[in-house]
């Protein structure tokens, strides 16, 4: 039986209206696919149900416990609090499309998806800050083994940090 068969309905109704006031929060919407976004929706509460955290179900976890105490896969992730990307497809625009365009060109979200902009640019990205951006960057060149050169990502970076 697979971990999303059990779960409690209070965590998934939770989670489904997290879902829905985090979409609206950031002038998005919960993915116009109901099939695609319950799937993480319910990803989401079975890891609340096991971790006590909405670990994101979109990765894989050599150690999911371990992965939590990072904090940095936990829902709305690093990656949708800096760049307003969300890779599960669970926050999208209206047309289904997760935003890309404050991800580099060479990041994959948007070398599958070309630059799709973000409806709502003066909401949520609490984490776009240049520091953080940078940190985030290097690790990602790092993980892909890509060879971007520190000042494009320095650039990228500034460029796309919340101005105060
Ligand atoms: S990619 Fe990020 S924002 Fe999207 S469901 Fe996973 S943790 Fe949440």
């Amino acid at each position: 039986m697979s971990a999303t068969e059990n779960i409690d309905p209070k965590i998934l109704e939770k989670m489904e209206k997290f879902a829905e006031n985090y979409a609206k929060k950031c002038g998005l919407v919960v993915n116009p696919n109901r099939e695609a976004a319950e799937a993480v929706i319910k990803g989401l509460a079975a890891h609340v149900q096991e971790l006590g955290k909405p670990l994101c179900p979109c990765n894989f976890y050599p150690d999911k416990k371990e992965e939590v105490k990072l904090r940095r896969w936990i829902c709305p992730c690093d990656e949708m609090q800096m760049f307003k990307y969300c890779h599960c497809l669970l926050f999208t625009t209206p047309e289904g499309l997760p935003v890309t365009e404050y991800l580099p060109p060479w990041h994959e979200g948007r070398q599958i998806y070309g630059e799709v902009k973000d409806p709502a640019p003066d909401k949520c990205r609490a984490l776009a800050r240049f520091d953080k951006i940078l940190e985030y960057l290097k690790e990602y060149v790092k993980e892909h083994g890509l060879d971007i050169p520190e000042e494009e990502l320095i650039k990228w970076a500034e460029k796309i940090a919340k101005k105060k």
